[in-house]
């Protein structure tokens, strides 16, 4: 008998032949699955962050403001950068140079809000690490519960951020993900009476990914991602150009008009060429 013909005759009769490396590729997709429930359960167990965040500041910002732009922030590669995953330290956080003073001149002339697509305990320790007293001013921190996901929550999967989730009145009951923290709720949608105060050409968007802004192009304010330098001036250039709005804020009742008239991406590039390092960042009122 051939050395073939005896290892068929181990095979049951009919049984289809699967090879090696299709079932290594089966083998690996298992063990990720486990590895992911893992990861959700462990999740569901050690949430302690749930009473840290201040919801109630946020809350009364909202009712309270005035502010009819809304500026929406992203976290990582935008006003700060995360450090590489270590083995028994937490990810370093390096705010982007000029963040405090940005923040000051953002949160008194607009309404922001932070929009991040990482999950709600890495948003608290990034805002805890960079954000300073400006985290009470914000009024509103959404997570990755309310971006559009190409793929499950807890992959790597395409996230967009998509603004008429914010003046449509999406809620966390209406994301699929709404459930993968317990009963947790954390961060609401925008209060019912305060709908109607944004609109979509009020808000903007500043954010390091070109792809999170797949639904409003045009309300996007493409940063350049930071990388950890401190000669990065990227926020200083962004805070003159929305003082230039502010001073002509009569003209154009909207923001995404100004936007529109003054490409974000000229004005930061002419900045960069005539090499201007001192941003004037007064502000009068
Ligand atoms: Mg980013």
């Amino acid at each position: 008998m051939s050395r073939q013909a005896a290892d068929n005759q181990d095979e049951p009769k009919n049984a289809k032949y699967v090879p090696h490396t299709l079932r290594k590729h089966a083998a690996r997709r298992a063990l990720t699955e486990e590895a992911n429930w893992n990861r959700e359960k462990a999740h569901v167990e050690t949430i302690r962050w749930r009473d840290t965040w201040p919801t109630t500041e946020y809350a009364l910002n909202e009712k309270s403001t005035e502010h009819k732009q809304l500026i929406v922030l992203d976290l990582n590669g935008t006003l700060l950068y995360r450090g590489p995953h270590q083995r028994d330290r937490p990810r370093v956080v390096m705010a982007r140079p000029k963040l405090d003073e940005f923040l000051e001149f953002a949160t008194k002339h607009f309404a922001v809000m932070v929009w991040s697509s990482a999950q709600p305990e890495n948003i608290m320790s990034m805002l805890k690490e960079s954000f300073g007293d400006h985290e009470k001013k914000l009024v509103r921190v959404w997570d990755r519960r309310f971006c559009d996901l190409s793929g499950s929550y807890f992959s790597k999967a395409q996230s967009i951020k998509d603004l008429t989730r914010i003046t449509d009145g999406f809620t966390l009951a209406d994301s699929p993900n709404s459930n993968v923290y317990g009963t947790y709720e954390g961060h609401l949608g925008i209060f019912p009476e305060k709908q109607d105060h944004w609109k979509v050409e009020n808000i903007i968007l500043v954010d390091d990914s070109e792809s999170k802004a797949a639904m409003q192009k045009d309300n996007h304010i493409f940063v350049s991602t930071y990388t950890g330098s401190w000669r990065d001036g990227e926020l200083g250039v962004l805070t003159t150009y929305l003082h230039n709005y502010l001073c002509q804020k009569e003209k154009y009742p909207d923001l995404l008009g100004y936007v529109k008239d003054n490409s974000w991406i000229e004005f930061r590039n002419n900045v960069v060429r005539l090499n201007t390092d001192e941003i004037n960042m007064e502000v009068s009122d």
